[in-house]
């Protein structure tokens, strides 16, 4: 489903790539958790994958397509398949977690639609039962500033949920995160995963969720890969 052959990615001026010849395949069903200490590498990747950030040389083949020669254009076709999650959320402020919900149907634009809430009653009804999905059906109407961090990542899922993916990638989306509110968003996560048979890749820092959770561990270290594994096989490799 996601092929990833000699992936280099070079930021300007630094010397050291951030990825360093990475070549990975994916299938749809994985539930992968990418781990790595700060700086190795975590964040580029999943960017990389949807082109958030472009790559220096290899390819990156999803769903039949080689996604280093599409156009913006196309490659807006191809993100409808792909969404992320964030460790900030970015979810549009003073807008209700309802209104940020359906931010998935058309992007992260604040559309004056969405503004005046002139949305079809299908629409809608699709946003709700997204909402009810997370567990947040009564607290649509509320602002998202009013919202704890775990509701609003519940938020950033539902938002993710109303483009229907195959892919979803998680960049740290447990960080700023307690402990009990970062596996409640993981079991959220593993639930949606299994349900909607996606491929998942979801980087975390911390070991133990990777190791309940990941049905495969990625570990990368100065952008090269360290580890590709089953959770099981990771304490005999360290
Ligand atoms: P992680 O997510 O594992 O913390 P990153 O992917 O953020 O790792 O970073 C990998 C490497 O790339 C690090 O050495 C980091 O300093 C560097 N890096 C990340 N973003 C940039 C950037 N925008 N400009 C220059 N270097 C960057
Ligand atoms: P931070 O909030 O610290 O910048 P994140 O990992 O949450 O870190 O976001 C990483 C980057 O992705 C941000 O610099 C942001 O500009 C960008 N970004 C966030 N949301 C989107 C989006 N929906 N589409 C494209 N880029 C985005």
């Amino acid at each position: 489903m996601l092929k990833l052959t000699d992936v280099v990615v070079r930021y300007p001026k630094v010397a050291e790539p951030a990825l360093d010849r990475l070549s990975l395949s994916f299938e749809r069903g994985e539930f992968v958790c990418v781990l790595g200490k700060s700086g190795a590498g975590k964040s580029t990747f999943v960017r990389t994958i949807n082109r958030l950030q472009p790559v220096s040389s290899g390819s990156i083949h999803f769903e039949g397509q080689e996604l280093t020669t599409l156009s913006e254009a196309q490659m807006r076709a191809v993100r409808q398949e792909m969404v992320m999650i964030f460790q900030h959320f970015h979810l549009i402020p003073r807008m209700t977690a309802f209104q940020n919900t359906l931010t998935g149907l058309f992007g992260r634009r604040p559309a004056l639609k969405n503004l005046l809430g002139l949305f079809s009653k299908e629409e809608k009804q699709r946003g709700r039962l997204a909402l009810e999905q997370v567990g947040l059906e009564r607290h649509g109407d509320r602002r998202v500033e009013a919202l704890s961090g775990g509701q609003k990542q519940r938020v950033g899922i539902a938002r993710a949920l109303l483009q229907e993916p195959k892919l979803l990638l998680g960049d740290e989306p447990v960080a700023s995160l307690d402990p009990v509110t970062s596996r409640h968003i993981f079991t959220l996560l593993r639930d949606i995963h299994q349900k909607k048979e996606l491929l998942s890749i979801v980087n975390v820092h911390d070991v133990s969720l990777a190791k309940e959770f990941a049905t495969r561990i990625i570990a990368l270290k100065d952008g090269q890969l360290l580890f590709d594994g089953k959770p099981e096989e990771l304490d005999e490799a360290t």
